[in-house]
């Protein structure tokens, strides 16, 4: 409008744009997936997406057209999650641990034209291919490979389609409310659902999700994101990196904790972004190298419950700050990210742990509120549980291939989880909507179960289902692991639960397994668990 600011599309492609032109000798460090590190740049990314984008036309790939992923986070992904969103396709990154029945689902809803593969998944397009109809190229993430080529027939190499790009190729002028990006939700029921985000909301979500209470990436950080890129894009922090210019560590394929280690100290690693099943491998292998990983400052953990011994002992021993964080595929993913405010700095370090344990605030940008079942809002006093709901620039409003909203009528999403917010905004989640355990008409919060089992130094992990009581319609069960050498028993550990929790919340029984069942983003199977015990207090004659 005349008399008025620029407009100019909030767009994928001006973010790797920045980091080629002003962060152009900016590092990106990638371990491939044959082995090896690769050792580049943002001017090299920014080029080389571009060239990805110009090559991909040539080959009849158009703008709206999905390109499936299935890779580790290496360089190349990189390249990919730009060129694609850049040159007005839509990037679907996909999780390689669904089984083949999801594969399949989530390639045909999806219609992708294009799969990119790493290495290690070429065997799902040999195994798979005459399912995926849609695909018409697909893409091995390296250079030439002859055994490679013989697995699948016409199998395209990344680095000779690279070379088939223009170097002076412009990005397309794009509507930011496109479609850029494309990931499924692992979905414990049904079938996998699809949330598109746009370029609008992808930048939106990397600027505020950035800003010095959330993530906080500056040039001078050098970030390694080990949440995968085939997980909510990674959190979004390839295009904070990118908008930034740090330096950039992609671990690729050894999620190991020793691996990670080993990045962190060789590339100076300041900031690790990962899930607390991650860092409970690292602080294993911290211990086991006696490396006291000096360059790290941070870590953003989110995804699952964080155990609360992680924060003390990575302060304390380690000088590292962990900052909790929250959300979900639909919500791009942040939601919410814990940091103090100016009035909890003097308190003592305790205090201000309690408050870091739970999930955080909302940054500018997403509103949460909770609800009863009636939809009436909840107050906000940190202790009243409800249906906690959200809405801003970066939340789903319908699933992919639906016509219609997700939302609620006055156009809120509901998260499926429970939780409290304090009058700070500070949110906690106390359990999932279908995993509470209601007994006798009140509420038993498992995530708080699990807390205490796992503080015990006789149990590696622990889940709290609900099992069907007769009296009080359920109680809670506990399935736990036995730490390596350690040998509780179910006495031992329901007597650590005395004046933790009230007597009525105490589980009423204990059931030791070898492994959990893990879903393919590493989260308790809980479903799984309820199938097979729901009803032992029944059958033990309760
Ligand atoms: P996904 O869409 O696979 O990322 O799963 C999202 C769900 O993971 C959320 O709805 C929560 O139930 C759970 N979740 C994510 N982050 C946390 C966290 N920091 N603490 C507890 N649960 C979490």
């Amino acid at each position: 409008m005349a008399g008025s600011m620029m407009y100019m599309p909030l767009t994928i492609g001006s973010m790797i744009d920045h980091a080629g032109r002003y962060h152009s000798d900016g590092r990106v460090v990638s371990v491939e997936t044959t082995g090896g590190l690769d050792r580049s740049t943002w001017g090299e990314v920014a080029r080389n997406s571009r060239k990805l984008a110009s090559a991909l036309g040539k080959l009849g790939v158009a703008q709206g057209d999905r390109c499936g992923t299935i890779a580790w986070n290496n360089r190349r992904h990189l390249e990919i999650y730009f060129g694609v969103a850049g040159g007005g396709m839509i990037c679907h990154t996909m999780n390689p641990r669904l089984t083949p029945e999801q594969m399949i689902y989530i390639v045909t809803d999806a219609q992708d034209k294009v799969l990119f593969l790493d290495k290690t998944f070429l065997p799902f397009a040999a195994k798979l291919g005459e399912h995926f109809k849609s695909v018409e190229h697909y893409v091995l993430m390296g250079p030439r490979d002859e055994e490679a080529a013989e697995m699948v027939p016409g199998l395209i190499f990344y680095d000779e389609l690279l070379a088939t790009g223009d170097d002076d190729y412009d990005w397309p002028e794009l509507d930011e409310n496109q479609p850029a990006n494309l990931c499924y939700t692992s979905g414990t029921t049904g079938h996998p659902k699809g949330v598109q985000y746009t370029h609008r909301s992808t930048v939106l979500h990397s600027l505020a999700g950035n800003q010095p209470d959330g993530i906080n990436i500056a040039a001078r950080d050098t970030v390694m994101p080990v949440v995968p890129m085939f997980h909510v894009n990674a959190w979004g922090v390839p295009y904070i990196a990118a908008a930034v210019g740090c330096k950039l560590v992609l671990p690729g394929p050894g999620l190991d904790g020793e691996s990670l280690v080993k990045l962190i100290d060789g590339e100076r690693v300041t900031l690790a972004l990962g899930v607390p099943t991650i860092w409970m491998g690292l602080l294993q292998a911290l211990e086991k190298t006696g490396s006291k990983a000096e360059s790290l400052q941070r870590t953003v953990v989110g995804g699952s419950a964080l155990p609360p011994s992680m924060i003390p002992i990575l302060r304390d021993r380690y000088g590292v700050d962990l900052v909790h964080a929250w959300g979900m595929t639909e919500t791009s993913p942040l939601g919410t990210l814990n940091q103090l405010l100016q009035k909890h700095v003097d308190l003592p370090p305790e205090e201000q742990e309690r408050i870091r344990l739970g999930q955080g605030r909302p940054p500018f940008g997403v509103e949460l509120r909770i609800v009863d079942a009636q939809g009436n809002r909840l107050p906000e006093d940190g202790e009243t549980q409800g249906a906690l709901q959200i809405r801003g620039h970066w939340i789903i409003d319908g699933y992919f291939g639906k016509e219609t909203s997700d939302l609620t009528e006055d156009g809120w999403f509901d998260t499926g989880d429970v939780a409290t917010i304090d009058p700070d905004g500070y949110m906690v989640i106390r359990d999932r909507t279908k995993d509470i355990i209601k007994s006798g008409g009140e509420w038993i919060s498992t995530v708080e179960l699990e807390n205490i089992a796992i503080a015990h130094p006789g149990i590696a992990n622990a889940a709290a289902i609900a099992a069907r009581h007769p009296k009080w319609d359920e109680r809670p069960v506990v399935i736990a692991v036995r730490a390596e050498g350690e040998n509780p028993t179910e006495a031992d550990i329901l007597a650590f639960y005395d004046g933790k929790v009230a007597k009525w919340q105490v589980p009423d029984k204990v059931i030791f397994v070898d492994d959990l069942p893990l879903g393919a983003t590493g989260k308790v199977q809980k479903v799984k668990l309820r199938e097979e015990y729901a009803d032992v207090l029944i059958d033990q004659g309760a």
